[in-house]
């Protein structure tokens, strides 16, 4: 049997992607019932379960698999001083833009990116040289270059399609609400935008808790939130997301060390979830943020373009010594090691190398990859199709499922005496309803790696078939292997 993936163009493959989520029960737009809330999505039965395995696999390979990384769960509210000291307050903003004909504001550098990728093929250079000159002004703040950059390049609004823009401003992504009863001005506070300031003042706790020696990492996984002003591309950008970052405190002077080796650690790690290395790369950052002295993102090549997927930062000393100057304590470590004299480094305040994924990006990149349109022609000479998720085993919400092939003859029993044993180790879908190549159907739609037949011949020699998702292939095995099979395929 040859199988050949369809080739849908990749906008209407996006399109596929996003409704099939939303039939197999992985994704819902938030109160849809009412009409839906921009940029804010639930996750439903299988997406629930598809997200907290890949949560877990990142939790595991930071704080199971690094001996000097440990996580911790902070609390979304904060106190306000923290989004002072960090700078959020002040310069948390995007250069943003406004159409003054239809009154759609875009995010500068959304509006020219998006400018560029529509300009023919004949016109790449032109689009690198406007990106070049983007990331330029962008780094120099220049906003009346950028608003020239706009109007030379006739670059238009999607709605009004004129170019008729106000000047760039600053919009603040932090969204703000009221702790207490009283409404005052102090009772303000922040949903956090990012999970990085929970670990930086709980620094001192788990260093002295922990009793932790530099180099050593703290670990976090929650939700964030940013009032994104472009909220577009489904789950790739949303007001409320879910992030993983881990800091790693290392001594001052030695942070490029660990840059580049958090840089290769993070690609290794995607790809040992599954994404191919050709899907990857990196982009340094030419405009750094105001606490970094190297950044650069992990970009994954979505069905709309290369896209940050995760973000690499030197942090230098910069939060811990505003968070010791706002809070006039003392943030600094000990470090009884010696130096190349002999003598203890002494105190000091550490640096930072941080990293960032979003779990939500990186939930879209699996599904992303692994939905696909497959057909095939079958031995007698017809056509064949499927709609199948080929998400790596490890990462599969249900693991097995366990298909009697008739509702009588002691074969629900006997399956269930299965799925009771199996159901202790891994994730199992029981179902006895329909014809059988209609559950397998099913099965690779919800991205099901194995299915178990169980028939007549069980009840004679004790063996199932097991049906593989991405080949389609099906073997007998003895029912007293298939539990040892599926834990040794997901491990
Ligand atoms: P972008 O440039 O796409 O806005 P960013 O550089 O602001 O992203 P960071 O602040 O570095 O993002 O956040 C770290 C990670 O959090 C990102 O790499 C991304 O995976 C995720 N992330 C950030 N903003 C969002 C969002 N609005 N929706 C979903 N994930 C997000």
């Amino acid at each position: 049997m040859f199988i050949f993936a369809a080739m849908a163009n990749e906008a209407n493959n996006f399109a596929e992607i996003i409704s099939h989520c939303k039939e197999y029960g992985y994704i819902f737009q938030s109160s849809e019932l009412y009409d839906g809330l921009a940029a804010v999505y639930d996750y439903g039965q299988m997406g629930a379960q598809l997200k907290k395995n890949i949560r877990d696999a990142w939790w595991k390979s930071m704080t199971q698999l690094h001996e000097n990384i440990v996580g911790i769960d902070a609390a979304i509210f904060m106190h306000p001083i923290v989004w002072k000291a960090s700078g959020h307050v002040d310069s948390f903003s995007d250069p943003m833009i406004d159409n003054k004909d239809s009154n759609k504001r875009y995010r500068v550098d959304h509006l020219i990116e998006g400018h560029v990728e529509q300009l023919a093929v004949d016109k790449e250079a032109l689009g690198k040289e406007i990106l070049a000159n983007m990331d330029a002004l962008l780094a120099a703040n220049d906003y009346t270059g950028l608003k020239k950059l706009i109007e030379d390049n006739n670059i238009k609004c999607s709605i009004s399609k004129t170019c008729n823009w106000t000047d760039i401003r600053e919009f603040n992504l932090m969204f703000n609400t009221k702790i207490g009863s009283v409404t005052d001005e102090a009772d303000t506070i922040y949903l956090r935008p990012e999970t990085a300031q929970g670990i930086f003042v709980n620094f001192l706790n788990v260093q002295k808790s922990g009793r932790m020696k530099i180099p050593f990492g703290i670990a976090q996984t929650g939700k964030a939130f940013r009032n994104e002003i472009v909220a577009r591309q489904f789950i790739f950008r949303m007001r409320e997301f879910e992030q993983m970052e881990m800091q790693f405190f290392v001594r001052p002077g030695s942070q490029k060390k660990w840059f580049d080796y958090w840089k290769d650690e993070r690609k290794k790690w995607h790809e040992s979830i599954g994404i191919p290395a050709e899907k990857l790369r990196f982009h340094d950052h030419i405009k750094l943020a105001h606490y970094a002295d190297m950044a650069l993102d992990i970009e994954f090549e979505f069905p709309f373009g290369w896209k940050e997927l995760e973000g690499i930062h030197s942090r230098t000393d910069f939060d811990l010594t505003q968070h010791a100057s706002f809070s006039k304590k003392k943030i600094q470590y000990f470090d009884n090691d010696l130096n190349e004299e002999g003598k203890p480094y002494g105190n000091y305040t550490p640096y930072v190398v941080e990293t960032s994924v979003g779990l939500d990006r990186l939930f879209l990149t699996i599904l992303s990859l692994a939905y696909q349109n497959e057909t095939w022609i079958k031995e007698d000479g017809t056509e064949d199709s499927r709609v199948v998720l080929k998400i790596p085993a490890k990462l599969a919400p249900t693991k097995l499922a366990i298909l009697p092939l008739l509702k009588k003859d002691g074969l629900p029993e006997t399956a269930k005496e299965l799925m009771n044993e199996c159901k202790q180790s891994f994730h199992c879908f029981y179902e006895e309803k329909d014809a059988i190549g209609k559950r397998y159907r099913r099965m690779d739609a919800i991205g099901t790696p194995f299915c178990v037949t169980i028939d007549h011949q069980t009840k004679e020699d004790n063996t199932v078939t097991i049906r593989y998702r991405d080949d389609m292939r099906q073997e007998r095995i003895a029912v007293s292997e298939v539990r040892k099979l599926v834990e040794g395929m997901i491990k």
